[in-house]
């Protein structure tokens, strides 16, 4: 096969399980294409050797009886995960170089199934950023136009995915972060319930709302990764004990007779007339498959926003206080006292967005502002997921536009930080409540840049939420499409 690189995941399960190609040649073919797109700027570490070893390890499991859909599949992970052998950033100078002591569980859990790491994918410093335009190591590169960004903060993974030089990769999203690049990259991502994913070995951000996830090919991908990587966690205190789940289960459940909840206050000011008429045809193609739309309202999903720049920046603050040159993190070369050391690290350590955040969480936090921004915001989380679980009486999925539009150029927003929290409006919501969402590939732009139809069901109902997605997917070929010149190269 000269394109192994275009094969699904199920595809490249039935070649190493034929033994037509064994996991150290699938993993040359992914590290070659790593190495021929270097100017997107997808990954931060890669190493040939330590994949390679992964792989022939697979290749000896297989050879010795042991079999799986997942082993010898190469992956890449976002650089949020740590791991112990490929150097664990958060694309923060703060920890250039670092080297845990310890695989994150989601790293742990996809490599016991045998999948083999490529190395670590770029993205936003921390996470924070809606176009991994803050990573401390350079912007990524959107694959269907190397002048555009690739949405944040899952950049490199988005990008990764898109241009095919990994079938699969882990991503988080707390805002929006898989869901927003997915749907910039043309891409399927996939942020599940918050609390099934372990989050133990996840650099924090903002713990109540960090969320491991994926991207892939296609919703059919997603499913057979996310069975081996959701799952109880005793190192997470809020990891959801609920016995291991088949994602796959449902994904060929015939749509008909579905419920999508279509809230009216998505479709407002902001949203462009391309990204109105892609989402619009897709649930035409939902109504085709016999699907029932509803029109639904979520009022106060609009407050999304201003509720996440509380909340997030809140737990940033305090998730950020241990990078001080001293538990963890630079430390500054010239300093004075034990206070002067720590200013200079985190001067010197963290990008602007971080301190931003720091400085924006431990105001809502202070004595006296407490009560009026982050026990407030606090109230109106509260409501925005009471009002997702009344619109849950009328629908079984929700479904709407991932962004506004189509992706836009590196540099167009930078200088704007609101312009840029604003992308996460479709997003944030479903984030508030903890609920699962998804970004399925569903037209593109008037500049030719992909733009995503968003899915998001109740708590604990990934599997219903593949299955509603690969059915759009069987009968549509949006996520087929690969960016001319990149994805086609070979390797
Ligand atoms: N864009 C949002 C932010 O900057 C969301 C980021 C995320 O989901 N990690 O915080």
């Amino acid at each position: 096969m000269t394109q192994l690189h275009l094969a699904s995941v199920a595809e490249l399960g039935r070649l190493l399980a034929s033994g037509e190609i064994s996991s150290v040649e699938l993993t040359r073919h992914f590290l070659a294409r790593v190495e021929a797109h270097r100017e997107l700027n997808a990954f931060l570490d890669v190493r040939p050797e330590t994949s390679l070893a992964q792989a022939a390890a697979a290749d000896r499991r297989r050879a010795s009886g042991e079999s799986g859909p997942l082993l010898g599949i190469p992956l890449a992970h976002k650089d949020i995960f740590v791991t112990r052998d490929w150097a664990s950033t958060a694309a923060s100078r703060m920890l250039e170089g670092y080297m845990s002591p310890f695989d994150a569980t989601v790293v742990e859990r996809l490599g016991q199934a045998g999948m083999v790491c490529l190395g670590k994918l770029n993205c936003d410093e921390f996470a924070m950023g809606s176009s991994n335009e803050n990573s401390a190591y350079g912007p990524v590169r959107n694959p269907w136009d190397v002048k555009a960004v690739p949405g944040g903060s899952s950049g490199g993974s988005a990008a990764a995915v898109a241009a095919r030089l990994c079938p699969v990769a882990t991503a988080t999203d707390t805002g929006g972060s898989i869901r927003e690049p997915a749907a910039f990259s043309g891409v399927t991502g996939i942020k599940p319930t918050y609390g099934r994913p372990s989050r133990w070995g996840m650099i924090a951000f903002a713990s109540s709302l960090d969320t491991a996830g994926l991207m892939t090919a296609s919703a059919e991908d997603a499913a057979a990764v996310l069975s081996a990587m959701l799952g109880f966690d005793p190192k997470d205190s809020t990891s959801v004990d609920r016995p291991p789940e088949d994602c796959i289960r449902e994904l060929d459940r015939p749509v008909a007779g579905l419920r999508i909840g279509v809230p009216r206050e998505f479709f407002g000011k902001g949203l462009t007339p391309e990204a109105e008429s892609a989402v619009r045809a897709a649930l035409d193609t939902y109504r085709g498959l016999g699907a029932e739309i509803v029109d639904i309202s979520l009022p106060t999903a609009s407050l999304g926003i201003p509720v996440y720049y509380v909340v997030a920046p809140a737990e940033a603050s305090s998730n950020l206080s241990r990078f001080d040159g001293v538990r963890y993190g630079h430390r500054a070369k010239n300093h004075g006292d034990l206070a002067d050391m720590i200013k200079r690290s985190r001067a010197e350590g963290l990008g602007a967005e971080p301190k931003r955040r720091i400085l924006i969480g431990a105001y809502v936090l202070s004595h006296g502002y407490y009560d009026a921004y982050y026990l407030q915001a606090q109230k109106v989380r509260r409501l925005i997921g009471e009002e997702f679980q009344r619109a849950f009486q009328q629908c079984d999925v929700i479904a709407g536009p991932v962004t506004t539009g189509e992706a836009f150029d590196i540099g167009a927003k930078t200088a704007d930080p609101v312009a840029m929290y604003l992308e996460d409006l479709f997003t944030i919501p479903g984030s508030l409540a903890g609920l699962p969402g998804m970004s399925v590939p569903c037209g593109f732009g008037p500049r030719g840049r992909p733009l995503g139809l968003q899915l998001m069901a109740n708590h604990f109902q990934e599997a219903r939420l593949l299955g509603v997605a690969h059915q759009f997917q069987k009968v549509t070929d949006w996520h087929r499409r690969t960016p001319a010149g990149v994805a086609a190269t070979n390797p």
